[in-house]
């Protein structure tokens, strides 16, 4: 039997006025999601336990099968994947390249700046803030920063995508005292730096923003959440574009393929992915194949995006896993989800419970969901505790 879970992040959505009152999944033209739905099980799963942030990483470490009440911020989450590994008094933040204008956050990817301009500008600040902590480059505006001093857990940071639009004064960490004080003035520190070098000075001469300021946020030490193999017996893998995910699966030890042109962003190699996934499945039990591209587009509002996406991931990935997968094993349970919603009009995650669609060759009668939409109150589950999927998922293979 072999289990794969296809992630499509922030997928979700609400009602939208211009689509008549449909939601971009249910208006996209998705023949393999609808096939898994009503062919499968569905129901709701809430990824996101109350009183969490509805951060990708709370919930799809529910959807990798662990509590996410373990979690302790994202930055630790997203240090395996830059090569970094923390050390017992490690506080890892998160730091995104922003982009300010009139003290105001106007874009929380610094207009999707390159990984290649990113690692210049890390440079720049490890040179002029190297005393603090270690800055580390990741992908695009994803980059880390790593402070010896465990205090720094306490802190109430912001996630930049959360308050677009906003003063930055508005969203320093809290509560004030000599430990948000200090990350509070490197971050405006960084502007000085970061506004006069070269790479932005070629941006801004080439029409794009300019990447004039840091922002750290979800820091916390090295987290402990559990150990894949060992709890479910089984080996499993992980495709992802996101540092924070292959994080994640670095530290529950799944195996993480590195897959080409997996950018994270609307132009990813959705090709490349599934083939990847195909052959790990060849020497894996459980493959996640997690795909990031629904969710910017709910973060930039961009309806027809958000609908492309969709339905590339239906005619690339599932299309081809559901042709391929019985040429691997005969018996195999496959289960399509996003992680959390991020509607278009909101442009943020919410904790709604998210609709999740789960076939399996050894389902005999499936429930009377027709097709894949936000709306499953015809499945077979209500709403059901987020990281209890997986264990659902192998009950449900072995009916
Ligand atoms: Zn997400």
């Amino acid at each position: 039997m072999k289990y794969v879970i296809v992630i499509a992040d922030g997928m979700a959505d609400e009602p939208l006025d211009e689509l008549n009152g449909k939601t971009p999944v249910v208006e996209a033209n998705t023949p393999n999601m609808d096939f898994i739905a009503k062919n499968g099980y569905t129901g709701l799963a809430k990824n996101v336990p109350d009183g969490m942030t509805p951060g990708s990483d709370v919930a799809n470490t529910s959807i990798m099968g662990f509590d996410p009440s373990m979690l302790k911020g994202r930055g630790p989450l997203e240090a395996p994947s830059v090569g970094v590994s923390l050390g017992d008094n490690d506080v890892a933040f998160r730091l995104n390249f922003i982009n300010v204008e009139d003290g105001k956050i106007n874009d929380f990817t610094a207009d999707h700046i390159s990984t290649e301009e990113a690692e210049e500008l890390i440079k720049a600040l490890n040179e002029n803030f190297g005393d603090i902590g270690k800055f580390y480059p990741g992908v695009s505006y994803r980059n880390l920063f790593v402070i010896e001093d465990l205090s720094m857990e306490e802190l109430k940071s912001t996630p930049p995508h959360d308050v677009v639009g906003q003063p930055v004064e508005d969203n320093n960490l809290k509560p004030d005292n000599e430990k948000s004080q200090l990350i509070n003035k490197l971050m405006e520190d960084s502007v000085k730096v970061l506004e006069n070098h070269p790479v932005n000075k070629k941006r801004v001469s080439e029409g794009k923003l300019p990447a004039n300021m840091i922002w750290l946020w979800g820091q916390g030490a090295k987290p402990v959440i559990g150990n894949f193999p060992e709890k479910y017996g089984m080996s499993g893998a992980t495709i992802t574009g996101v540092d924070l995910l292959k994080g994640i699966s670095t530290y529950i030890n799944l195996d993480v393929i590195e897959v080409p042109g997996a950018t994270a962003y609307f132009d990813t190699n959705y090709q490349n992915k599934v083939d990847y996934a195909l052959e790990s499945l060849k020497t894996h039990d459980v493959q996640f194949i997690h795909i990031e591209a629904p969710d910017e587009a709910g973060h930039e509002g961009n309806l027809p995006e958000k609908i492309r996406a969709i339905e590339n991931i239906d005619s690339i990935i599932l299309e081809k896993l559901l042709k391929e997968l019985p040429n691997i094993d005969s018996e195999y349970t496959i289960a399509v989800l996003p992680d959390h919603p991020t509607p278009i009009d909101i442009k943020t995650h919410t904790m709604t419970p998210i609709p999740f669609a789960i076939y399996s060759t050894n389902i005999k009668e499936p429930d009377d969901t027709e097709f894949y939409s936000e709306d499953m109150s015809k499945g077979k589950y209500d709403t059901i505790i987020g990281h209890t999927l997986l264990s659902e998922m192998i009950k449900i293979s072995k009916e």
